[in-house]
């Protein structure tokens, strides 16, 4: 802190550096990874919501697992993680990777335009689509 200047407003400059959005984001992800920290949703009679989709046809959507795979992640348990939803690091990286291209939007407009894009949209949608139908068929 320069010498010349008080505390108070030294702060004040030093909010125009944090991007409030990434710092919202952060908070909002620190706490859902508290809550799937603490609470098991294997559990019976936990709090967490039931997939509608497995409740009625019985078979698995593509996010099926992903709570109790965050729950088996954050305790360090990958091979756990993956036996409930082998999906989720690829979606994790696919998230970061959008998360970044966001945060990132003015300095790498090009990267943004092509993550934003119609192809990208519909690439995104076909792997969506093929993790569901694979699933199914081979129980994964
Ligand atoms: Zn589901």
């Amino acid at each position: 802190m320069p010498a010349n200047r008080c505390f108070p407003l030294f702060a004040l400059s030093v909010l125009k550096y944090i991007n409030l959005r990434i710092t919202f984001g952060l908070a909002v992800a620190v706490m859902v990874a508290a809550i799937y920290y603490v609470f098991d949703p294997s559990e019976i009679g936990n709090l967490f919501p039931r997939c509608m989709f497995y409740t009625f046809t019985g078979y698995k959507c593509p996010g099926c697992g992903t709570q109790r795979a965050l729950h088996a992640l954050l305790h360090g348990d990958v091979g756990g993680a993956l036996r409930f939803n082998a999906a989720l690091p690829v979606t994790m990286l696919v998230v970061g990777v959008y998360l970044l291209a966001e945060a990132k939007r003015t300095a790498w407009p090009r990267f943004h335009m092509a993550l934003n894009s119609r192809r990208a949209a519909l690439a995104v949608a076909v792997a969506i689509m093929a993790w569901w139908l694979l699933r199914n068929l081979f129980g994964l």
